[in-house]
């Protein structure tokens, strides 16, 4: 019996682990679902040219832009959950007493400059960045790429999607600015609930207010982390105020980004070797916190 409860807890707990991802996926799917819909049935056209020819090559052409960032998302996402960031399967040769090197008494081995330990991945990850909760893995030297690509298409789809549903906001507000129209872009859960609204009109109002919400986080997370690149700096250096590893700004960009930073943007296929080995890195400043 003790046995069965805890293999029912194990699972729930791997189960409850996975939530944040497939709760993401959902939402990516439904905005992309959403905003295909807006194109293809909904299209902003006047009558006259929806007949014409320009609006087949219109939609044909917002249609590919969905799907090209859409594939972007999900491609640069299984790659950051495929690509191993810690120190698992990784030589640590090297001067092991030299500078910036510790011990993890978790992992029982001497861990390199930037690595540290994770306690929701329990193992120590190289240039370690910080404990991603959406996907539930760390963002390090080796996914770190996949990372920004991702947040990149997000923020891109997502205000395109924004822009897409201005025409679901203006029809919402067309009826006048009534509590009726305003609790249904607050609180649309609310509204549905209670009985005030249809379901289309629920699944309308939901899904722009989450294009909205998303797009004003994504864009925060993605601005940190392009000016965190652009330093050199990880999230953890950023705290303590220290930049030991800043190599000026293009320089810093391919440390992140690879060899092909100008180009691997576009998919996550075109291949850019890191120029380091996440074990060794050239120290260009003081390694002490800044008073
Ligand atoms: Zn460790
Ligand atoms: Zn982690």
């Amino acid at each position: 019996m003790v046995g069965f409860m805890s293999r029912v807890w194990d699972k729930m707990e791997a189960a409850s682990s996975r939530l944040p991802i497939v709760l993401n996926a959902v939402l990516v799917f439904s905005i992309t679902a959403e905003v295909s819909y807006l194109v293809l049935v909904e299209a902003p056209l006047e009558q006259a040219q929806k007949k014409t020819e320009w609006s087949k090559i219109w939609k044909a052409m917002h249609l590919l832009a969905q799907y090209f960032m859409l594939g972007n998302i999900t491609w640069n996402a299984s790659l950051f959950m495929k690509t191993n960031p810690s120190i698992r399967g990784v030589f640590l040769g090297g001067d092991v007493l030299g500078q910036g090197w510790r011990y993890c008494y978790t992992c029982e081995t001497h861990t390199p400059p930037r690595c540290s330990h994770c306690y929701d991945c329990n193992v120590c990850v190289l240039r370690r960045d910080h404990h991603c909760v959406f996907f539930g893995r760390c963002v390090g030297f080796g996914n770190y790429r996949y990372f920004l690509n991702c947040l990149l298409f997000m923020w891109a789809g997502l205000l395109y999607a924004v822009i897409m549903n201005a025409e679901v906001f203006m029809v919402i507000l067309k009826e006048g600015v009534t509590i009726h129209s305003v609790m249904l872009l607050l609180v649309p859960w609310l509204m549905f609930v209670s009985g005030q609204v249809t379901t289309r009109a629920f699944a309308f109002a939901f899904i722009a207010d989450t294009c909205v919400l998303g797009f004003l986080l994504v864009a925060a997370f993605l601005f940190f982390h392009v000016v965190l690149m652009l330093r050199g700096q990880t999230t953890r250096e950023w705290y303590s105020t220290r930049r030991p590893y800043n190599q000026g700004v293009l320089a810093n960009i391919r440390e992140y980004m690879g060899k092909y930073w100008y180009i691997c943007w576009l998919c996550p296929l075109i291949p850019s070797p890191l120029p380091g080995d996440g074990i060794n890195f050239k120290v260009t400043g003081s390694l002490e916190p800044r008073k």
